[in-house]
């Protein structure tokens, strides 16, 4: 196979990778990161023959061919549009949809079926971003890009986790700042590894950040920061805005009250701003996940106006985006709110958009956002809904209200590549390609549109996603609006609509593209856009620059914001929730490789020792979360990286990866009034000490929970032979383990096996051993809490192998074949090195900087994601002056 060039299907920073041969590595081509990958993108050829992929349809959970399967599907939502409306079916699409994909799917929903009912798990991610930018510049664009990293000299980062969360992004800005001395700020309330390159933290009360920021829009203009020329040429609102800030926050120590931040702090940052004309304001989840998150980021936006810092090199306000192809979805339409090419629902775009796609049948109003959608699934106003590559029965707030809802819904369709805990409340399941597989565009945080070129067959009878969309569209009696033969036909028609009746108005235009052949859409380097046909003065890699805003009078929109009023019960912690390092959501493609389950093996609530003591929880024991959704049990982390009265639990665990750990499960379903994005970093929660009386751990070759009933806890991963399950419980063992047809279901081994043991119930320690001939099968080794049990990694090189008599002496007194076995949590993924042997090295090799640690071990030097823990590893454990880069 020649050499084929695509793109990573993780984060929005969107890195090009190229495939050759059989090897996967960064393509040093590709503007987004020349050559870099984080530690995800770097394991992506460890996730191409995962097994369990979905290989066929099924109905009903038997299999059946795509001609019944498809026709099933067109005949009941044909049934349902002509029975109880347009709007009683809905699609609920993803991020890590192609453009393509998402493009047939929003014309079948909105341009034929004629409701606005499609919406994406983009809603999740980044929606008030979407708002903000509409409301302040006209229209939802991104007026910086990448380069402005290199080119900035203040960089500020507002609710980022960038260093976990847009890896090489952040590797980009480390360097520059080596390189020109940037200076990074961090705002955020949780301390992350993105923190550990800071030159200042503010450590803000969560929610407060609207206040922050007109705190800094008064400061700013108290102090001639503010540029009255520019203002004067390309905005509105200015005054109407400074007046409601300083209302809001009417003097520093008011933003230093409502904030919580020391005011030496605030101030000081406030001055750099003011004093450093190229800054750089980007920001994530931290400010869109919120009740306020569109005015979080008018907020932003609003300092960046009235400085006329936005579209010159090195400045501006950047989104950084969640998903790898969320950017390509907001420019075809896939949010409920939009309806194709960045036009809205306005009657003369309703107008044009039927003109273009030659239907009468158009939806005339916006659809259900996710929140909304599954209520109405769950009122039954939703009779008929497609979930498509996307896991709502975990992702969503109140994730068991979703579920329910969909359990009761007449007809759920789920299309994905893996099983999910949605796929399994699906009537209709079909099998989709994954990223590997599939040929179209995504576009990533900076507008650049790059291919993702299929590299390998789809397995089994797996399909592409806009295939099985226009299929279905054919096959509801829209043969010629759905007769697209291959992506390409449909980027071309994507890119004229997006030029079609756009007299400039619509910044959205890459018309130049919609006439491009076959080979040329093959072959399409990376390019942002607009592209148009015709010339648009200041456009280019950067827009505004000099004003042109897609506004009616082509100004900019100052817009007045006040901040959330959060008054709180003292008794509860509130719950924030976000990504790691090195898992991509919820966990199907990432769970499964075991190096990418070594940073963090199982979901953990992150807490501050004084609220831990305050609840009697010590380190690494058992916690009962409870909100008035759900309930998760999990590990406790006692750091004080948390704030006193927060809390954070990360975001990807499933029911398939934990007994008690889906975090949807407990989220509130509060959203923003504007954008309708959830508010996923506010939850009120209930956190109590769970007594264990027992733990252990299990390893088997066979996949699936390990049925030891309610009153246990555990959490999974893979390992080289099969699964490794750590187990606590807070009940007596007698009454887990008190049969032995119970314990050969546990370790899923078939009655004619062979099942060895070793038992103390004087001291309530229990060791058993399953064979198939000579090969161990499974194993389980319990003991009450507090008897140290031996590491998992004894027992789990034995696992899937031949064993002979004295090995299984060996295994059952719990000793390694080499004598010894140790657990260690990995820090650099890329060569498994491991925390202890990098803290070793420190102190005996007496290193100092990151780049000894990498001469010394290796670590940190492939995809350098776990840099920001090797720097606080020297930290911790340097004796000597540290090289640590600033
Ligand atoms: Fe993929 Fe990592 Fe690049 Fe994101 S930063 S696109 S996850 S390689």
């Amino acid at each position: 196979m020649s050499d084929v060039r695509t793109t990573c299907p993780y984060c929005g920073v969107g890195c090009g990778l190229m495939v050759s041969g059989g090897a996967l590595k960064g393509d040093i081509a590709h503007p987004a990161n020349y050559g870099r990958l984080c530690s995800k993108g770097a394991a992506l050829k460890d996730t191409l023959s995962l097994p369990d992929r979905l290989l066929v349809p099924t109905i009903g959970g038997r299999e059946a061919a795509w001609d019944e399967a498809l026709d099933l599907i067109a005949t009941r939502f044909a049934e349902t549009v002509r029975t109880h409306g347009p709007d009683a079916v809905a699609f609920y699409v993803s991020g890590q949809f192609l453009t393509e994909d998402y493009y047939i799917a929003n014309k079948l929903m909105k341009g034929f079926i004629g409701s606005g009912n499609i919406d994406t798990n983009s809603r999740l991610c980044m929606a008030s971003s979407v708002a903000g930018h509409i409301r302040a510049f006209g229209e939802d664009v991104v007026p910086g890009c990448y380069e402005d990293l290199e080119e900035a000299d203040l960089v500020v980062l507002v609710g980022s986790n960038m260093a976990w969360c847009h890896p090489v992004l952040y590797q980009r800005l480390i360097v520059a700042r080596e390189r020109r001395g940037t200076r990074v700020v961090v705002i955020d309330p949780r301390r992350t590894a993105t923190c550990e390159t800071a030159d200042l933290h503010l450590q803000i009360a969560a929610g407060s950040d609207v206040s922050l920021f007109n705190g800094l829009l008064v400061h700013l203009a108290e102090n001639h920061a503010i540029d009255e020329a520019w203002i004067a040429s390309h905005v509105t609102g200015f005054g109407e805005t400074l007046k409601t800030a300083g209302m809001s926050v009417p003097s520093i120590d008011a933003a230093a009250a409502i904030t919580q931040l020391a005011r030496e702090d605030l101030l000081r940052f406030y001055e750099m701003f003011a004093g450093t004309e190229r800054v750089l304001t980007l920001y994530s989840q931290g400010v869109n996940q919120s009740a306020a998150g569109t005015d979080n980021v008018n907020a932003i936006i609003n300092c960046h106006l009235a400085t006329g810092r936005i579209g010159r090199a090195g400045m501006g306000p950047l989104s950084l985006t969640g998903q790898p192809n969320a950017m390509g979805g907001r420019e075809v339409g896939g949010l409920a709110n939009q309806l194709a090419a960045h036009m809205g629902f306005a009657p003369e775009d309703v107008a044009r958009v039927g003109r273009f796609w030659k239907t009468a049948n158009i939806a005339s109003r916006p659809g259900r956002k996710a929140v909304d959608m599954f209520d109405a699934v769950a009122r039954g106003e939703i009779k008929a809904i497609w979930i498509a590559a996307t896991n709502p029965a975990v992702s969503m707030p109140r994730a068991n209200h979703v579920r329910e809802a969909l359990k009761a819904c007449p007809f759920v369709v789920v299309s994905d590549a893996w099983p999910t805990d949605t796929s399994a409340l699906a009537h209709v399941v079909l099998p989709a390609a994954g990223w590997a597989e599939k040929d179209g565009t995504v576009t990533n945080t900076e507008r650049r549109i790059s291919r993702q070129r299929a590299f390998r067959p789809a397995p089994g009878a797996a399909r592409p996603d806009w295939w099985m969309f226009a299929e279905v569209g054919r096959r509801m009696g829209w043969e010629d609006a759905f007769a697209h033969r291959t992506p390409a036909d449909i980027f071309r028609e994507h890119a004229a609509l997006s030029a079609f009746e756009n007299d400039g108005r619509r910044l959205l235009d890459i018309g130049a593209l919609a006439d491009i052949d076959d080979e040329t859409y093959d072959a399409l380097p990376p390019l942002q856009w607009p592209l148009s046909k015709r010339e648009i003065s200041g456009t280019g890699p950067r827009l505004f620059a000099r004003g042109g805003f897609p506004t009616p009078d082509g100004r900019a929109r100052m817009v007045p914001v006040k901040g959330l009023d959060e008054r709180r019960s003292q008794s509860l912690l509130r719950l924030n929730t976000g990504r790691l390092r090195d898992q991509w959501h919820t966990m199907t493609r990432t769970g499964r490789v075991p190096h990418l389950m070594t940073h963090a093996a199982a979901p953990k609530l992150a807490m501050h020792p004084r609220d831990a003591g305050l609840r009697r929880i010590a380190e690494n024991t058992l916690a009962r979360l409870k909100s008035e959704h759900g309930v998760a049990i999990l590990r406790v982390s006692v750091t004080e990286e948390q704030r006193p009265g927060d809390a954070f639990m990360p975001m990807h665990w499933t029911d398939q990866f934990s007994s008690a750990g889906v975090i949807g499960k407990l989220v509130m379903d509060r959203t923003d009034p504007v954008s309708g994005q959830p508010d996923l970093k506010a939850t009120d929660v209930q956190v109590t000490a769970i007594e264990t009386q027992w733990t252990g751990f299990l390893l088997r070759r066979q996949d699936g929970t390990p049925s030891l009933g309610e009153q246990i806890y555990w959490s999974k991963v893979p390992v080289a032979s099969g699964f490794a399950f750590e187990l606590a419980g807070w009940t007596a063992l007698a009454s887990v383990i008190h049969s032995e047809d119970i314990l050969r279901q546990v370790l899923r081994i078939p009655r004619d096996a062979e099942l060895v043991s070793y038992s103390d119930p004087r001291k309530s320690v229990f060791r058993y051993a399953g064979f198939a001939g000579d090969r161990l099968e499974a194993c389980l080794f319990l003991a009450p809490e507090g008897v140290s049990l031996p590491p998992r990694e004894v027992a789990q090189a034995f696992l899937g192998r031949a064993m002979t008599p004295m090995e299984r002496v060996s295994l059952l007194a719990a000793l390694t074949p080499d004598g010894s076995a140790v657990s260690q949590k990995i820090i650099c993924s890329c060569f498994s090195v491991s925390a202890e042997s990098i803290a070793e090295a420190i102190r005996d090799g007496k290193l100092s900087s990151v780049a000894e640690i990498g001469a010394r071990l290796k670590a940190g030097t492939n995809c350098g994601s776990c840099i920001p823990e090797l720097k606080k590893l020297l930290q911790e454990h340097s004796e000597g002056d540290l090289m640590v880069a600033k």
